[in-house]
């Protein structure tokens, strides 16, 4: 762990560069270490190579991609708990979700490696047969977030590279450490130019998605620099897969035991200091539980310990960036001056570290800023509501539609509700639940297309049908 320094992979190789950036640990503010900066010289140099690798390993036997897919798990794996400590220090995750993170990585590139797209059959006859079947795209460009930065990573590599595809992959520039190692680990499991993992700023990631090469963006981050994705891949009419932001609605119905859902409820919307992309951002609460479950919560609220995730027993860290920091004490401040009452939290400590506390607003106006903008941050408002039609109306009053979640004892009418809701996602009684076999994807401007399952793995495909024609 902690190699220094930290190196591109490019070609199978490790490569530095001219310039370099500091990564900032975000519970002390310190630098961790330099990271290269990528010039357009090195982009071009990983996308020659990934495309020149793309003729090899497009034609190579799928049981044996699925070997080396497979295989990536097993090299997260021997360097585990590495990778666990490096998570906290690079992102500022506490320590059970380092283990959750790290460990899904694995998990994943071993699901998704036993994943296979079949050729459908779609007629047979005496003189004729069509079949459909899935291409690869060629070279496909990752560009992921800081949140979790290796798992989702390995959501685009894992399905990517098994299609057969090669791939260039961008991390954040504030998390890139676990994603270039794991670059460089791969290279023992991979042909070189297959994964190629280049580190740079946002510029890089433009270059990437106006590149005439690279044929797919697969691109988890904002709904803002989505649409710049998106505008810039039109070049060349590149496939895209944007999984974008979101403003989650949780619904609790009336009949529900607040005391007995305040723990789930809790960490819906504080999982990874909220800095979730399906985290519970609006909590709507009928009006004769709000009382009691506000009470539940702010009591459990009290029970979280927040601090640098590599100390034992710390359960929530902090943001992970000064930008994002800045904008939720925008937030604060907003909420402050717009009279919001908070029931809990709301403070800012003069402290190292981009921490800010467990906060929860009672009540506020549907229009306040802080119900309308994805925070991103432990920031929760809580909103009553009389009648259910009027709150899947305000659930849905959104340009969002990545998930949402519906809480009650009645299952038949949690349904009913949760099918009212647009939303990629709808869970009961529960939240976060993801799976290399569960497709997950937005509605409305939370993106595009579909990661994980069969029809995530088809998004790095091409459909192509061959039909054929006995000659009399
Ligand atoms: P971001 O959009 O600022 O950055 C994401 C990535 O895009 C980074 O690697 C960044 O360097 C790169 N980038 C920036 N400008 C670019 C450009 N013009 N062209 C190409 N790439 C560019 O997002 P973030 O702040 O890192 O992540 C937080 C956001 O991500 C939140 O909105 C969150 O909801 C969303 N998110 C969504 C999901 C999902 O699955 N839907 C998962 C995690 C995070």
């Amino acid at each position: 762990m902690f190699e220094v320094p930290y190196a591109m992979s490019i070609d199978g190789q490790r490569v530095l560069a001219v310039e370099y950036a500091q990564v900032i640990n975000p519970a002390t503010e310190q630098p961790v270490c330099d990271v290269p900066m990528a010039s357009r010289e090195q982009l071009e140099s990983a996308v020659a190579s990934a495309k020149t690798a793309f003729a090899t390993w497009s034609r190579t036997d799928i049981s044996e991609r699925q070997k080396r897919v497979g295989a990536l798990g097993d090299i997260i794996e021997q360097h585990k708990e590495a990778f666990i400590e490096l998570l906290i220090t690079e992102q500022g995750k506490g320590r059970a979700g380092a283990e959750w993170e790290i460990g899904g990585a694995i998990y994943w590139c071993r699901e998704i490696a036993k994943q296979c797209l079949e050729d459908e059959v779609v007629r047979r006859q005496d003189d004729e047969e069509i079949v459909t079947r899935h291409t690869p795209i060629g070279v496909v460009g990752g560009i992921t977030p800081w949140n979790f930065p290796l798992l989702l990573a390995i959501w685009k590599v894992a399905p990517a590279l098994l299609a057969g595809n090669t791939m260039v992959l961008k991390p954040s520039p504030y998390t890139p450490l676990c994603t270039l190692w794991f670059g460089e680990l791969a290279q023992a499991v991979l042909p070189p130019g297959v994964l190629n993992v280049i580190s740079g700023g946002n510029e890089l990631g433009q270059w990437m998605t106006e590149h005439p090469d690279i044929g797919k963006i697969s691109f988890t981050g904002s709904t803002a620099t989505g649409r710049r994705v998106m505008q810039s891949a039109s070049v060349n009419l590149k496939r895209l897969t944007l999984e974008l932001g979101g403003n989650d609605p949780a619904i609790v119905l009336p009949d529900i035991d607040p005391w007995g859902i305040a723990k789930d409820l809790f960490w819906a919307a504080f999982a990874n200091s909220a800095q979730f992309c399906v985290a519970c951002k609006r909590l709507y609460i009928h009006e004769d539980i709000y009382d009691d479950l506000a009470l539940a919560l702010v009591e459990y609220a009290r029970t979280i310990r927040i601090g640098n995730g590599i100390e034992p027993g710390v359960e929530l860290g902090p943001l992970q960036n000064k930008m994002q920091y800045d904008k939720v004490r925008d937030l604060l401040e907003d909420s402050r001056q717009q009279g919001h009452r908070f029931l809990l939290g709301g403070d800012i400590e003069d402290r190292p570290g981009y921490f800010i506390p467990v906060t929860l607003i009672d009540n506020p106006p549907e229009s306040a800023r802080c119900v309308v903008e994805e925070a991103f941050g432990p920031v929760l408002p809580l909103l009553k509501y009389r009648d259910i039609e009027e709150v899947i109306a305000r659930a849905n009053n959104t340009p969002y539609g990545l998930a949402a979640s519906v809480w009650g004892r009645d299952l038949v009418e949690a349904e009913r509700v949760a099918r009212r809701i647009e939303a990629g996602t709808v869970w009961i009684n529960q939240a976060h639940v993801f799976s290399p076999d569960i497709a997950f994807g937005g509605h409305k401007q939370s993106g595009m297309g579909i990661e994980n399952s069969l029809h995530g793995l088809a998004e790095y495909t091409n459909m192509q049908t061959v039909m054929r024609k006995v000659l009399p």
